[in-house]
């Protein structure tokens, strides 16, 4: 964990780092974050990020606290002070602190916080496996493209995967199809090898992972097929895995209690992972 975390504008000892108890993300889950990765010193795809967050922010109305570039200042200068070349920050941006009240306060000023964590291990009989999701229904929002932290819904979805002995739990929608991972984004290989993940309209948050895997599997000559897909297809499908900031690529060999494909990682994630690794390189490689 951090050492030291960012709160509006200081650098605090981790321990002691707090926002006022009246703070609209802490009443009503009234704000925003990101997640980014480090690698070797340098940010993953940070513009990308800094775009993500700035719709989020648009979408809610909340004020932009700060430049692109402060923000990326802020963020560099944390994971400094922690000593972190290789992990993740995480930075959040509520409306602001205001007398406990549903509607929008007129002059609330965002409150911006940022922790810094360094990389964990990968488990390497995860990757040479695979890992398990099982699949529950999606009881989020309408508005999942927004990456507010009210993440109940993702935090029961995780801890019943966890009670599952699972990695991950893929959440359906009403009519069967599979929307995304409690902190990830669904793909999979059906038997004409065609790579599949859904479209990103409000059902889902857009990965930047998930962005730079798409262009990844394009540059590869890989048949990619942006639409939704059933959890049946998914028992039947010949390949599955997730993306995200943490977990790259990861694949998954079984949904709930059926094996996928042949049950070993196939050659579209093998393939994929190693791509993502290698823009992950290119990035911690162009650092001093
Ligand atoms: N979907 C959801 C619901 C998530 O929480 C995350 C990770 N925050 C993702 C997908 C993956 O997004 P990214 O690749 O930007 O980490």
């Amino acid at each position: 964990m951090s050492r030291f975390a960012y709160v509006n504008g200081r650098f605090v000892r981790h321990g002691i780092a707090s926002v006022h108890i009246e703070d609209r993300g802490y009443q009503f889950a009234d704000g925003v974050y990101e997640v980014i990765a480090l690698a070797g010193g340098r940010f993953v795809d940070l513009d990308l990020h800094l775009t993500r967050l700035e719709r989020s922010l648009g979408e809610l109305r909340i004020a932009k606290p700060m430049s692109d570039r402060a923000l990326a200042m802020v963020l560099g200068n944390l994971a400094r002070r922690n000593g972190i070349r290789d992990g993740s920050v995480y930075l959040q941006i509520t409306r602001g602190v205001a007398p406990r009240d549903f509607a929008f306060p007129a002059n609330a000023e965002p409150q911006v916080v940022a922790t810094a964590r360094r990389a964990r291990p990968v488990d390497p009989a995860a990757l040479a496996q695979g890992v398990k999701a099982i699949t529950i229904p999606d009881l989020r929002w309408a508005r999942c493209d927004i990456k507010s932290v009210g993440l109940l819904p993702a935090a029961m979805g995780k801890q019943a995967a966890r009670e599952a002995g699972a990695y991950e739990a893929w959440q359906y929608d009403r009519d069967g199809f599979v929307t995304e991972g409690t902190s990830s984004n669904a793909w999979i290989v059906t038997r004409d090898d065609e790579l599949i993940t859904r479209p990103p309209t409000h059902a889902i948050l857009n990965g930047i992972t998930r962005l730079v895997v798409i262009e990844l599997a394009k540059a590869a000559g890989l048949r990619f097929v942006e639409r939704p897909f059933t959890v049946e297809e998914a028992l039947a499908a010949r390949e599955a895995f997730v993306t995200s900031t943490t977990s790259f690529v990861m694949p998954i060999t079984r949904l709930d209690d059926a094996t996928i494909g042949d049950g070993k990682p196939g050659p579209f994630v093998g393939q994929l992972r190693a791509r993502y690794l290698s823009h992950m390189a290119r990035i911690a490689g162009a650092g001093a």
